[in-house]
This record gives C-alpha cells, sequence and structure tokens, in this order.
C-alpha cells in the first residue's frame, strides 16, 4: 500500500495554505472512476450512447448496463458540487427560481446546476438524459425531483414503484409487484429508449461482478469491528462506497477497486494501524462511534478533522448503507437477476421503517463496540432526519450509551456552522471521557 499526497482546499475563508491530503491508492482509483464516468456522460451522445440519470438509493445499475446507456445520478451530481464547493451559488439560484429554503437541497444544486448551464462537476457539459428511471425508495423527493427536472428536459420518464416495508419485512407479493413492474415496464422503456434488446444473460454476468464488489464492500465494511478500527466507517466509508453506489457495481473496474481497497485496509491491519486521516495516520482510537445521518459535503474535511482531532474513529455508519444494505446478507443473484434487483430495492436504507434502523443502530452499537451514538441531522433531507430524536433516545435506552445529535446540512454552506457544531462534539467526547472513568472506576470496586 502507498498512501500519496494532493492537494486539497481547506475550508471556505480560511486564509491558511492549503494542506496536502494524504490519500491511499484506492482513493486515488475512486477518483479516477468518478471523474472518467463523468467524461463518458459528457461524451455519451456524440459517441452515439444514450444517457440515463437515476437516483443512488434502488439504482439499477446492471440493469441500465444491459442497454449501454452512459449513467448519471444527480446525487452525486451534488454531492461533487458541494465538495468542490460550487452548490451555494446553485442552491441560491434555485432559490431565486423560485424554489423553497426547505427544499432538499441536492434537488436545488441540481436545478441551480441547470441554470448555470448543466456543466457538471468537472466541469464539462452535462448531457440531457434520454431517460429518467425513477427507483421509488422510500424518499418523496426523489418523485418531485424528477417532475421538475422531467418538465426542463422533456425526455421519457420511467417509474419503479418500490413498497415501503412498513411491516418491517419483504413479503413476496412486494417482491412480485415489483419484479412485475421491472419486465412489464421498466425493460421495455429502456429499449425503446436505448433501441437495445434486452439480454438476461448480460445481466447475469454484471451481476457475477457485483457479487464480488460487495463481498469486499461488506469486510471492507466489517473491518472496523478491530481494535484499533483500520477504517473509519464514515468518512473513509464516503470513498469506499462511492463505486459500487454510483455507476459502477457490476464493473470489472469496481472489482479492480475494492480488490485494491482490500489489500490496503489487509496490509493496516498487519501493522495494527488505524485509518488514513486528510493529514496521515490516525493520532489513535480514543472513541469509537455509530453515526447517523449523512456527513456534510461543503466543508467534509473540517468536519472530519473534528472528529480524529479528538481521537474519534466511526466504525459503523447508516451512510454507508444508503446505496445497499448488504452487511445483513442481501446479494444480487445472477441466478435470480430481476428478482434480486427487486429485494435490492425494497432492502434500500431509506425503506427500512423506524424499528429496522433502530434495530440496525443498536446492532451496529453491540457488533463494532462502539461508545456512543452521534446524529447527524440533515435539515433538507427528511428522509434521514424525520424521527431522529426517537432513534436517539431509543438506542441510548436500548444500549446505555450516551448519544448527541448536532445538525448540518447535505450541500448547502448556510448551514454549517463550524463553531457550533465543534462546541457540542467536544462537550460529548467529555461526557464520554467521564462516562469511561465512572465505568472505570465500578470495575475497580467490583474487583
Ligand atoms: S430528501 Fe434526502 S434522501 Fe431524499 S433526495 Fe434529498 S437527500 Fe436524498
Amino acid at each position: 500500500m502507498s498512501t500519496t499526497v494532493q492537494m486539497m482546499p481547506s475550508s471556505a475563508g480560511a486564509k491558511k495554505p492549503a494542506a496536502p491530503v494524504q490519500k491511499e491508492d484506492s482513493m486515488w482509483l475512486q477518483k479516477e472512476l468518478i471523474n472518467g464516468n463523468y467524461h463518458e456522460v459528457a461524451t455519451a451522445h456524440a459517441v452515439g450512447k444514450k444517457v440515463s440519470a437515476t437516483f443512488v438509493p434502488g439504482n439499477l445499475n446492471e440493469l441500465l448496463m444491459c442497454f449501454d446507456f452512459a449513467r448519471r445520478l444527480p446525487e452525486t451530481d451534488a454531492l461533487q458540487n458541494g465538495m468542490r464547493k460550487k452548490s451555494g451559488k446553485m442552491i441560491m439560484d434555485a432559490e431565486r427560481d423560485g424554489h423553497s429554503e426547505d427544499v432538499c437541497t441536492y434537488v436545488k444544486s441540481d436545478l441551480g446546476m441547470m441554470l448555470q448551464g448543466d456543466l457538471g462537476p468537472t466541469g464539462e457539459p452535462m448531457p440531457k438524459p434520454d431517460v429518467l428511471l425513477l427507483s421509488y425508495t422510500g424518499c418523496f423527493t426523489f418523485m418531485k425531483w424528477f417532475e421538475l427536472v422531467r418538465q426542463k428536459y422533456d425526455c421519457e420518464t420511467v417509474m419503479l414503484h418500490v413498497p415501503y416495508q412498513g411491516d418491517g419485512r419483504i413479503n413476496p407479493a412486494m417482491r412480485d409487484y415489483v419484479v412485475k413492474q421491472i419486465n412489464d415496464k421498466v425493460i421495455p422503456t429502456l429499449e425503446k429508449v436505448s433501441g437495445v434488446k434486452f439480454d438476461i444473460d448480460r445481466l447475469r454476468q454484471y451481476m457475477k461482478e457485483s457479487v464480488k464488489a460487495e463481498e469486499n464492500l461488506v469486510w471492507t465494511l466489517q473491518s472496523a469491528k478491530r481494535k484499533p478500527s483500520p477504517i473509519d466507517g464514515y468518512f473513509g466509508a464516503v470513498y469506499y462506497i462511492g463505486p459500487i453506489f454510483t455507476a459502477f457495481r457490476g464493473t470489472p473496474q469496481a472489482t479492480k477497486f475494492y480488490d485494491t481497497l482490500r489489500g490496503e485496509i489487509e496490509q493496516r491491519i498487519r501493522e495494527g494501524k488505524g485509518p488514513v486521516t486528510p493529514e496521515g495516520e490516525h493520532p489513535g482510537e480514543k472513541y469509537r462511534l455509530v453515526v447517523e445521518g449523512p456527513p456534510n459535503w461543503t466543508s467534509f474535511r473540517d468536519f472530519w478533522k473534528m472528529f480524529y482531532d479528538e481521537g474519534a474513529v466511526v466504525v459503523a455508519s447508516t451512510y454507508a448503507k444508503v446505496g445497499g444494505v448488504y452487511d445483513f446478507g442481501f446479494r444480487h443473484d445472477p441466478d435470480h437477476p430481476i428478482e434480486s434487483l427487486a429485494e435490492y430495492c425494497l432492502g434500500c436504507y431509506t425503506n427500512l421503517n423506524f424499528p429496522q434502523r433502530i434495530d440496525m443502530i443498536c446492532k451496529y452499537m453491540d457488533e463494532y463496540q462502539a461508545d456512543g451514538l452521534l446524529i447527524n441531522s440533515i435539515k433538507s433531507c427528511n428522509s434521514f432526519s424525520a424521527g431522529q430524536l426517537l432513534i436517539l433516545r431509543e438506542v441510548e435506552k436500548r444500549t446505555g450509551k450516551p448519544a448527541a445529535f448536532i445538525e448540518s446540512d447535505l450541500v448547502d454552506p448556510r448551514y454549517f456552522s463550524a463553531a457550533n457544531i465543534k462546541n457540542r462534539l467536544e462537550s460529548y467526547f467529555q461526557m464520554q471521557k467521564r462516562t469511561a472513568a465512572q465505568s472505570a472506576d465500578q470495575t475497580r470496586a467490583v474487583h
């Protein structure tokens, strides 16, 4: 494994020169893949390819590849624009165009990008999609988002309706309902738009690749059960989930990426090392946390620093499951490809009910030997944020571990208050320290 450096801008408004960012080979590879996909999308029409747009949770990437689509993912555009500090102006442009402050900022960033001429995060022009594939997995905003986008692009739209797991389980009728829509509606639409005939063996082949990547992703995320954890399961995991949650699930590039990643982590385990941070080796694991809620992207590096400066490592996060919950056993199944696409969509994190989400977090707290839970409540994401106080109270009650609540936003820099968040985190870590000291005292008293 080698660790290399890249110059990266520091926080908005900071006067200090940018510090070099430490990156492992897999992180470079990830960047290459994502940028390569932007180039493929940007040049698709020039080489006679059609372009699809679809959302990350419930994306049918292997199926789209069967029709040779170049694949756009609007949330990834917003996220990448946020990390590149371009989203603030886009959001304000969308608000000037009439969109309320309460609308999800991924949506406003996307609409603002269009208003600015649809230049993608890497600066290349983004083509008009030929099809919008709306896989509806629990977030109502997805529907409203594509309604707005459809008005602008005036292109074919196909919706896959995925029933919510209200009872906390997937029954056969739910799966059959989704399978029927894929067979009767989604595939014929994709055939019509692309002009390519569906070949189920091609789908099976892609899924064989998906399974390899899924196995290695799960191994990677679960490596955080070790002490010290060799990875950060929230900030670091953003790099790990990138390829498989976007346009690469089912490709040999994803297989290669996850093989490289696994090799790096195995090496870290052999050397007894903790995670790599943007400033190099982690200063030493003092607190092990589980985090619920997506990260903030506009101040991603500063946000991460607030954790590793205090010796905190995130050992598991729900966000690392947003494009697929694989750690409880689900894998795409080449022998039942359409059925497994249906199960994948039904099992998406945004499609789980509250008891399931609470169970998941409690399980992480236990299996990853976490010291506490931190909730990053995202102002504009109702899918994640609604009910988080209930989650917090219930997890505290069931695990006896302290939980804390901070608020920020995905890509709106106006809603990241560094001083407030730092204050909250410092108090939380003080509380963790006191809890640890008290339990050490109790142990001594018993012995
Ligand atoms: S509300 Fe949340 S889940 Fe829905 S589109 Fe926005 S960020 Fe994604």
